[in-house]
């Protein structure tokens, strides 16, 4: 695997598809701005062919590594070691090499989500009561992160309910929901891919009052018609962007022992989305 800098630290995403990926434009802003000689890549890495990043990292050619879809979950079986939220998840998205050379699997999806609603909309989620729409990976890792933030209850809504079943998994907080129960929770989250690229919303607006915190983890386009609709019924709102961003400064912060300028990398995705026409 190599870059156009050779002296450069290499990091890289794989995936399958990956170009669309906004993760170089944001890490490497983030490594131009403060210094670091280190440069991010793409790779497209076809399904069940993980391995050869894994080996990449053990090798020394990977400084660090994250992970998308589809091999998420290949990858947690193939690091020595994982952390609570990547275990609890079976899920990994980013890899780092210990200094005993061991590598050990995260899941930054979490902590990207509750970061952004701490810091970009001044909540704290411990004791609200939160509705999570989806249950699939984006829906696992903000289960996992919402009960270790010590929220009160977590009503998960899925068109397939037993998949929301599955998605529970160890919350001790979590239960099957349905729609009826977005008007009573402080925080709805939708981890599903529903408004991507389109201007569907799963949630109908007279559910959306002042008072919640709307978060979409779709950032495709940046408003979502959830979050507009949201707005317009007075709730505050948070775009998908933020979650990304965060969980892209946690993967920095694990690889390179310092905290990245969260602002400079989002203007660096904003101005790529309005590059792409998004
Ligand atoms: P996933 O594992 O494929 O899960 C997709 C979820 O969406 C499932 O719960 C699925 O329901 C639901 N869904 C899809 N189409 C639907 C429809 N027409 N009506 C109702 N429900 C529908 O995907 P994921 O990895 O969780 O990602 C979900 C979204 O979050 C994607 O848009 C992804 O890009 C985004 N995401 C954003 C971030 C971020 O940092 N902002 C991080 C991770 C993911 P069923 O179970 O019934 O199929």
């Amino acid at each position: 695997m190599e870059t156009d800098s050779p002296q450069a630290t290499v990091a890289a995403v794989i995936g399958w598809p990956i170009s669309q990926s906004l993760s170089p434009v944001i890490h490497n802003a983030a490594f131009r701005h403060h210094g670091d000689n280190w440069s991010y890549v793409a790779y497209p890495i076809e399904p069940g062919d993980a391995g050869s990043a894994i080996a990449a990292m053990r090798g020394g050619g990977l400084q660090g590594l994250n992970v998308t879809m589809p091999h998420k979950d290949a990858v947690a079986d193939l690091v020595d070691e994982l952390d609570e939220s990547a275990e609890s998840i079976h899920a990994v998205n980013t890899v780092v090499r210990m200094s005993d050379g061991r590598l050990r699997g995260y899941s930054t999806d979490g902590e990207g989500l509750l970061r952004a609603i701490r810091i970009n909309a001044n909540w704290d989620p411990a004791g609200k009561k939160v509705c999570v729409l989806g249950a699939g990976g984006a829906a696992r890792s903000a289960i996992d992160a919402f009960t270790r933030a010590g929220v009160a209850s977590i009503f998960v809504v899925n068109r397939t309910v037993e998949k929301a079943t599955q998605a529970i998994g160890e919350s001790k907080v979590a239960v099957v929901g349905s729609q009826r129960n977005i008007e009573e929770c402080d925080i709805v989250f939708n981890a599903t891919s529903v408004g991507m690229g389109t201007d569907e919303s799963l949630v109908s607006p007279e559910l959306l009052h002042e008072g919640q915190l709307v978060i979409d983890a779709v950032y495709h386009p940046l408003e979502t018609r959830l979050l507009r609709d949201a707005k317009s019924r007075g709730a505050t709102v948070l775009d998908g962007l933020w979650m990304l961003i965060h969980q892209a400064c946690v993967a920095q912060a694990l690889w390179l022992g310092r905290e990245p300028d969260y602002q400079v990398m989002r203007n660096a995705a904003v101005r790529e989305l309005a590059a792409r026409g998004n």
